[in-house]
């Protein structure tokens, strides 16, 4: 079975061999307060810095998900609230979790805004021009307004320029092609600086107590090891992100060539129309419920497994996953398959 579902997604085969590794070497029964442990941590911080292009002076940390990530930039990062512009399911439930923790009030209170980079629901993206215009907008206003960004699928996918935001943070079962189970959270001396302003530490994860614990390369709870000597591994592997962003975005738009140039008899379009907000790493693809229906079925059959539509187009879209672990024979096969789908 190839699998193209935007995450869980299809992990590097070499996940595998790495695993064994990890169990074999003892790894996954080293203390995570010891030293072998956190030369792992380390070493991962290090790769992703590098790998990623991740500024010096940001900071990084690893916790359980990217929902984790939402609750901490909501308990430890938002003094009176933040501002949530979304455009799709994860956007919204991010909105909902943090209001569950610091209720919403008057727009020009609030002083962290929350941004979707990839929005995994429906395929659309928000550019780096345009996340731009948001760091113009907000911190013209409000000197020390944060910026967060969600960049769960599309983070080591596509390169960002990390200064226009203060917070990102992706979990590893999209675009790192990892198992699920762990997340990326980096910061700016900027958030830095608001955490300890706003000296929060009643959380097991409130970002101080975890900001303290990195500090050393230590977790403040027995962490996912193995995830992290994973992503270690999987780090030493990969190209720079430069070379991963070019294939990205070349495969992003043959996907959106073909759709709309080769499947223009067939009973599927874009979800997306306006070009410049469809996404590098999801294509979102619209079509009747029965239709839709049968071609997951269909592609079931022939060892295909596409993604689901989600939230609120759960039955009216397929979605591919455009990850980097894919390969180009893979997509090769979808293709045809595709082309010779008849509803
Ligand atoms: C998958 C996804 C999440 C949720 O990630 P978890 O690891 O399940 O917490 C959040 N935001 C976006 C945009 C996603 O695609």
């Amino acid at each position: 079975m190839i699998t193209f579902y935007p995450g869980p997604s299809k992990v590097y085969p070499q996940v595998a061999d790495y695993a064994v590794d990890a169990v074999r070497e003892g790894i996954v029964s080293l203390n995570h307060r010891s030293p072998g442990f956190m030369t792992i941590v380390q070493d991962a911080v290090q790769l992703l810095h590098e790998k990623l292009a991740i500024p010096a002076d940001y900071h990084i940390a690893f916790v359980s998900s990217a929902t984790e990530c939402w609750e901490i930039v909501a308990q430890s990062l938002t003094e009176q609230a933040s501002l949530h512009p979304y455009g799709g399911a994860f956007g919204k439930k991010w909105a909902e979790y943090a209001y569950r923790i610091k209720p919403p009030v008057a727009l020009n209170q609030a002083d962290v805004l929350c941004l979707v980079q990839n929005e995994t629901s429906n395929g659309t993206q928000i550019s780096m021009e345009t996340l731009a215009q948001f760091r113009r907008d907000f911190s013209g206003t409000e000197g020390s307004a944060l910026i967060a960004v969600d960049a769960v699928s599309s983070m080591a996918g596509i390169s960002f320029d990390w200064t226009l935001a203060d917070v990102w943070f992706a979990s590893v079962q999209k675009c790192f092609g990892l198992p699920a189970g762990l997340a990326v959270l980096i910061y700016s001396p900027a958030a830095l600086r608001r955490a300890q302003e706003i000296g929060e530490n009643d959380h097991y994860n409130s970002l101080l107590f975890i900001h303290e614990n990195f500090s050393k390369f230590q977790t403040p709870y027995t962490p996912n090891g193995l995830g992290i000597y994973l992503l270690m591994r999987v780090l030493q592997q990969v190209p720079p992100i430069a070379q991963v962003d070019a294939i990205t975005k070349k495969r992003a738009a043959a996907w959106y060539a073909f759709f709309e140039q080769e499947m223009t008899a067939s009973p599927f379009r874009l979800l997306v129309t306006n070009p410049a907000e469809r996404s590098d790493t999801v294509i979102a693809v619209e079509g009747s419920e029965a239709d839709i229906k049968a071609v997951k079925q269909a592609a079931q059959q022939a060892g295909i497994m596409l993604g689901n539509g989600y939230g609120d187009w759960k039955t009216t879209t397929f979605r591919i996953a455009n990850f980097p672990a894919i390969t180009d024979g893979e997509i090769e096969t979808l293709q045809q398959f595709l082309l010779s789908f008849r509803a």
